[in-house]
């Protein structure tokens, strides 16, 4: 079975749609296997976004991601990480698809809803990056 790390980002907290995300999460089948909230840090968020950390917009997104806390899950699936990324659209919420996740509940390229793992190795270190083997639970 394979894994993802989720993020779900402060416009989802603060626009109090993460019930509605995680149901969706629920009604693919996927299993909970860990979920907190937590206040992300400036040195957490370089790691996290390290690929686009020389970017002009970067000072941007470290901004918005600590902004308020975010709620970070662990899933498990079946092919979770492709799955997941095509039922969250693309990056930019105004191009995401119909009835992705960032079409129905983003605002534009930044405000997007969510992130989530783009591979099966980014996964697992992004899982590590962000939950301890014991807040991870099989059941
Ligand atoms: P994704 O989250 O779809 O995997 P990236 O890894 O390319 O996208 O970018 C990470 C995050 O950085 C995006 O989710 C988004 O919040 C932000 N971002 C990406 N591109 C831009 C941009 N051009 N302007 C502002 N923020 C951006």
């Amino acid at each position: 079975m394979e894994r993802t790390l989720i993020l779900l980002k402060p416009d989802a907290v603060s626009g109090k749609f993460c019930g509605k995300v995680i149901s969706r999460f629920e009604e693919a089948g996927f299993t909970i296997r860990g979920c907190k909230m937590m206040q992300l840090t400036n040195a957490i968020l370089r790691e996290h976004y390290a690929h686009v950390a020389d970017k002009p917009f970067y000072p941007e997104i470290e901004k918005f991601m600590s902004s308020i806390p975010v709620i970070a899950l662990v899933l498990e699936g079946d092919d979770i990480v492709n799955v997941m990324r095509d039922m969250l659209g693309v990056t930019d919420s105004r191009k995401a698809a119909p009835g992705t996740l960032r079409a129905t509940f983003g605002k534009d390229v930044m405000i997007n809803v969510a992130h989530a793992s783009d591979s099966k190795e980014t996964a697992e270190v992004e899982v590590k990056r962000f939950f301890k083997n014991e807040e991870l639970f099989k059941y």
